[in-house]
């Protein structure tokens, strides 16, 4: 079942086309990456998704409603939720009142429900004990656990993930795919990543943007066995 879906999504800038009829689906419960080259049209792809670009034409379906022309706050409050490129972390607050100001957009709730989500969302990323900490003082790895849990915290139906793993070390990479494999199922993740290695270990499936267009779909093997996309991107990646 598709939880989310676009159909022809297109965004035209003076002239010059970032997305051109892009056709794209996620499936509930699985993680897709969305990879491709530098300016290939990652960003005002997932940005025309959360409603903070507006599309030139084309259709965003989410959870069976049409939300082509909603806001980006109404987008979250419905269930989906997004981590910025750059850490959108408070360094001056603490890690949990971080974590609380995140869960305030979405929760409707007594007090003693509102704290548990907190922690839970904290302990999921493996920060509780971190949580009177002050955002700023965590290493560049912990505030972007942080910020995943900043959005998990809104319990979000889709979570769209862009470039998590981007200044992680690698031991916080394998941490980071063992993370999110937990989460698919429970939510449905979208996960912009230039890292090869990442994408081709968590994703469920992977669509590959060239140019502004959809250049393939497909399971991880079907993408890496495809010759279009050898030619496009994996045999320039640096991965
Ligand atoms: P990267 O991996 O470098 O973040 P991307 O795949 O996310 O790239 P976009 O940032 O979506 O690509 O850019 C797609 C194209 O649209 C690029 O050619 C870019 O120059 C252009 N573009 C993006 N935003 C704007 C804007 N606000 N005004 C004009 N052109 C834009």
């Amino acid at each position: 079942m598709n939880i989310l879906e676009t159909t022809g999504l297109t965004k035209i800038y003076g002239g010059i086309s970032a997305n051109t009829d892009v056709d794209f689906t996620l499936t509930k419960g699985k993680i897709t990456a969305l990879i491709g080259p530098n300016g290939a049209g990652k960003s005002t792809f997932v940005g025309m998704v959360s409603g903070r670009i507006d599309a030139t034409r084309g259709k965003v379906m989410f959870d069976g409603q049409d939300i082509s022309h909603l806001p980006a706050h109404k987008r979250i409050q419905l269930g989906i939720a997004y981590t910025f490129q750059i850490t959108s972390v408070f360094e001056g607050l603490s890690v949990h009142e971080n974590v609380a100001l995140a869960a305030r957009r979405t929760f409707k709730g007594d007090h003693a429900v509102f704290a548990k989500c907190v922690t839970d969302a904290l302990t999921r990323v493996g920060l509780e004990d971190r949580a009177s900490q002050i955002a700023g003082d965590l290493s560049y790895g912990h505030q972007r656990l942080l910020e995943i849990a900043m959005g998990l915290v809104q319990n979000p139906k889709v979570f769209i993930l862009d470039e998590p793993t981007q200044g992680l070390a690698e031991a916080e990479i394998a941490n980071f795919i063992t993370l999110i494999q937990s989460l698919a199922g429970e939510t449905t993740i979208l996960l912009i990543e230039h890292n090869m290695k990442v994408v081709m270990e968590a994703a469920d499936y992977i669509t590959v943007l060239d140019q502004g267009s959809v250049l393939a779909s497909g399971t991880p093997t079907e993408i890496s066995n495809n010759k279009a996309v050898q030619a496009a991107y994996l045999g320039k990646s640096d991965a």
